[in-house]
């Protein structure tokens, strides 16, 4: 299935042609009915739609998780999953590493940093927050066009003696189109020239009405310099988790995002990937996008060794075959032959839509939508 026409898949979905071409086209893709799409952008659409997507040719060999929805007892509460966007020199880096600073184990723990795409922090209060280390739109909707919603909780970050810029504009209409909910954060509190209402003011032009003018969106002044604030944000971030119910089975087979992947000379292809669901363990068997491969070892953000990885931990994890791409869901089988079995499987398909297919049209999609 490399390829199907907007008809046929609307046949599929019992909707409209002219309701799917209409979609299409405000993910940045011009066809009309008899236009044939790929299959990434046909498993967009039909999300887009809340359908369930069978690829029922590849379930015999592929893995499908449609049918796979854990039980509502087996669910438990998760720490939220938060990304920090906005323009470029709003302080987005400063702002992450403030938040990083308030974490009382890396308190604790002395704090070697280990920068590995992500991190979590527990509060004083005992609450665990973890935050995408790759701030930008770019990663966010990266990962948003490979099927990965990994995020669930957007800060939006405004410098509050500057203004709306492009990149604020942007991150505000990504987040919006992903349906996440946003916190935002007017930063730089404690410069002279800081002027908070005027950027409140400036959002309601872009239908953001913060709480501080009767809207429902939350939001915070603060300065990573002086650490004002960042209390404030946090409690905002457990109120934000606590309303949107973060659940998730910690007792199953691991279900995991690829945050971030390297080849190290020294170690190997390495991933930063986030779980999902279930727990990860050292020894577990993996399919991890078009690689196989068997956990070797884990460690967190603060570089400590990690046995096993309950929901929303980010961990970096050695033993991979080669190196995934972001986004990409990792996967435990039950036995290798079936992690190469699937893997090899991917291999060729992936080599098929290289040679024949046209350029994909996520490139399209991506572009358009910057
Ligand atoms: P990014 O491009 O959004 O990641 O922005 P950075 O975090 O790199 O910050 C851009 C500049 O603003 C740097 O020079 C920071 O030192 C400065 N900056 C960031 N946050 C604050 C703040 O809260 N107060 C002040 N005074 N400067 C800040
Ligand atoms: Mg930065």
């Amino acid at each position: 299935p490399e390829a199907i026409t907007v008809q046929e898949l609307a046949n599929r979905m019992a909707e409209k042609g002219a309701d799917l071409v209409k979609a299409l086209f405000k993910m940045g893709v011009m066809v009309t009915v008899n236009q044939t799409i790929d299959q990434d952008t046909a498993e967009l659409l039909v999300e887009e739609f809340g359908h369930n997507i069978t690829l029922v040719s590849e379930s015999d060999v592929d893995i499908d998780h449609s049918a796979d929805v854990d039980a509502e007892e087996t669910l438990q509460t998760r720490p939220p999953v938060v990304t920090i966007m906005g323009h470029v020199d709003h302080g987005k880096t400063s702002l992450l590493d403030a938040l990083r600073g308030t974490d009382v184990v890396r308190g604790e723990a002395g704090g070697i940093t280990q920068h590995i795409g992500a991190y979590q922090i527990k509060t004083k209060g005992g609450d665990l927050i973890t935050f995408l280390d790759t701030p930008g739109h770019e990663a966010f909707t990266e990962m948003r066009m490979r099927g990965a919603n990994v995020t669930d909780i957007v800060i939006l970050v405004v410098a509050g003696d500057d203004g709306l810029m492009p990149q604020t504009i942007e991150a505000i209409n990504h987040t919006k189109a992903a349906g996440v909910p946003m916190i935002v954060a007017i930063t730089k509190a404690d410069k002279p020239e800081y002027k908070s209402q005027k950027i409140r003011e400036r959002l309601l032009e872009h239908e953001i009405v913060v709480e501080q003018m009767s809207g429902d969106v939350q939001d915070v002044e603060v300065s990573a310099k002086t650490g004002a604030g960042l209390d404030e944000l946090i409690e905002k971030i457990l109120l934000q988790a606590e309303l949107l119910e973060l659940r998730a089975n910690p007792d199953r087979s691991a279900e995991a995002t690829v945050v971030e992947a390297k080849l190290d000379k020294g170690k190997g292809p390495l991933a930063t990937v986030l779980i999902n669901r279930g727990t990860l363990k050292v020894g577990d068997i993996f399919v991890v996008g078009t690689q196989s491969g068997r956990v070797r070892a884990m460690h967190d953000d603060k570089g400590r060794q990690i046995k096993s990885a309950p929901p929303s931990l980010p961990v970096e994890v050695l033993g991979l075959g080669g190196v995934p791409m972001s986004g990409d869901t990792l996967t435990v089988v039950e036995n290798e032959a079936r992690a190469r079995e699937v893997a090899s499987y991917r291999q060729e398909q992936a080599t098929a839509k290289r040679t024949t297919a046209a350029p994909a049209s996520l490139e399209n999609m991506f572009s358009a939508l910057k």
